[in-house]
């Protein structure tokens, strides 16, 4: 007897805890496009709520939440191969050279911030001039390319998906100055049997401004060819060595979690 009473009063407690949540019980399941019936309600109680992650009135260069992947002291993060990252790293910037560089770490969906200068070679000029790049999955590319100063194809400057979208405008800084890279990624979905459910999405601001819209990469970057999707899985991120000492500080991530992704379809 004592111990129903111990758990009808424990369930009691937790009614109550959840009926101090706000939020509603008694509101509509919400309903994708195509009629699929999601598990939450429209405002609803017990749906989980997003971690709170600014602790602070002055906003961190790199949020509590993120992992940091370039600080300025060291690129033990990042791997060339199987081996340790080959870039220089001098005076907290990592420097472009000896292969591209890949995170040890992959990732799906994802905030990326990192900053970018070109070095001065002003006797290059377009696709030889400052070029790196931001491949996402390894496969996607975001260009880094001097475009203030020097001139090349639309699809190729900077903050292009290279061989695919131009930027909205060219923010590009003048050379000798850094840029910023907030990049918001979301990875494409592969059905079981290996065909495309849904291509990559990216939203990318150039120094503050917004030069991709959501938009859409369709397929893995290509040099003079069309790009194509192949089914593929969490990816590290990488950074082009393309020839050219550009120099890199301030690399963090953030992973995003899509919770649509948890629903049978
Ligand atoms: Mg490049």
């Amino acid at each position: 007897m004592l111990r129903w009473m111990i758990v009808l009063s424990g369930l009691a407690t937790l009614l109550a805890a959840q009926a101090e949540q706000p939020g509603y019980d008694d509101t509509p399941k919400l309903v994708r496009f195509d009629g699929t019936e999601l598990p939450w309600r429209v405002h609803d109680r017990v749906r989980m709520r997003p971690p709170k992650v600014v602790a602070e009135c002055v906003r961190a260069p790199a949020p509590m939440d993120s992992i940091l992947l370039f600080d300025g002291t060291n690129l033990d993060s990042w791997r060339s191969g199987q081996s340790a990252a080959r870039w220089k790293v001098e005076d907290g910037l990592a420097l472009a050279g000896g292969g591209d560089i890949s995170t040890a770490e992959q990732f799906l969906d994802l905030q990326l911030h990192l900053e970018w200068r070109a070095p001065s070679e002003d006797k290059k000029e377009g696709q030889a001039r400052g070029n790196s790049g931001v491949f996402l999955m390894e496969r996607y590319e975001v260009q880094i390319l001097e475009s203030e100063g020097s001139v090349t194809y639309a699809d190729g400057q900077a903050a292009a998906l290279y061989g695919q979208w131009p930027p909205l405008v060219n923010a590009t800084a003048p050379m000798g100055c850094w840029n910023s890279y907030d990049i918001t990624f979301r990875a494409p979905r592969f059905k079981k049997e290996g065909s495309l459910d849904s291509a990559a999405r990216v939203t990318v601001l150039h120094n503050g401004l917004i030069v991709q819209n959501n938009r859409e990469f369709f397929g893995a970057t290509a040099h003079r060819a069309l790009p194509r999707y192949a089914a593929h899985g969490a990816a590290p991120l990488r950074l082009q060595d393309h020839g050219n000492p550009v120099a890199f500080r301030n690399i963090w991530v953030r992973k995003l979690v899509d919770e649509t992704d948890s629903i049978p379809r």
